[in-house]
């Protein structure tokens, strides 16, 4: 890391570039935890490997934002961006974070607590699986070790290994649905139903405060429900 930062300071576009430098020490190297990767060893990693969000991104763009517009000059388009394209995205992050918080809304009262103020998609994920843990007989859940169980699958004579991680490991199970997902599998919630000592937070905190399976509180706290109620009915209709 030090080497990486003599190497750009070294370097002549750095030397030439005095807002560069300004911004790389006050802003980026203050907080280099945020995105070095170093920093994030052990953590949730998501490795992106497709532009699909990006191309999305640029077909709105296009397609809503400046199709109409009359300015084609990069001015114009860098306003767009500003004014309007910037702005609306926020806005829908805002909004779809508090419409899913329980400040806006109650939850059903069979979705346990930890899985409340989730992203909608993480809740359903969960509740899938909380349902088909149900259909898996305490007698093939087993435990192993401390933090490590064993469950035999219902489909196969497989048995699958549950570890619910550490502060530096990553939990797992060796089912194909939490190879795919990286989310807590039936296998899972079968463990806590049969254990009394293990339960959703016995996965590591980093895991399941990630930014990827909880809602982002700063914004709720920004969001004005007034106008998140009027937008809410008029989608409903
Ligand atoms: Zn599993």
């Amino acid at each position: 890391m030090s080497s990486a930062v003599d190497t750009l300071e070294q370097s002549e576009a750095y030397m030439e570039n005095p807002k560069l430098q300004k911004y790389f020490k006050n802003v980026w190297l203050k907080e280099k935890e945020r995105w070095v990767s170093m920093y994030r060893v052990g953590k949730m990693r998501v490795p992106v490997g497709t532009n699909n969000g990006v191309e999305r991104q640029n077909r709105m763009l296009k397609e809503c934002h400046i199709k109409f517009q009359v300015d084609k000059s990069l001015s114009g388009l860098v306003k767009v961006l500003h004014k309007d394209f910037l702005p609306a995205g926020y806005k829908k992050y805002i909004d779809e974070n508090a419409l899913a918080s329980d400040s806006y809304r109650s939850y059903l009262n069979y979705i346990p607590p930890y899985l409340h103020n989730r992203p909608p998609k993480i809740v359903k994920h969960c509740m899938k699986r909380l349902n088909n843990a149900s259909s898996i007989p305490t007698d093939d859940v087993t435990r192993v070790g401390c933090t490590v169980f064993k469950v035999r699958s219902s489909e196969s004579l497989l048995e699958y290994e549950v570890y619910f991680g550490s502060e530096s490991e990553f939990p797992k199970c060796s089912c194909p649905d939490f190879k795919k997902w990286f989310l807590p599998c039936k296998h899972m919630f079968a463990v806590f139903n049969k254990y009394d000592d293990v339960s959703w937070n016995s996965l590591p905190k980093w895991y399941s405060d990630s930014v990827y399976i909880t809602l982002d509180n700063y914004v709720i706290k920004t969001s004005d429900y007034n106008s998140l109620k009027q937008s809410d009915i008029a989608l409903s209709r």
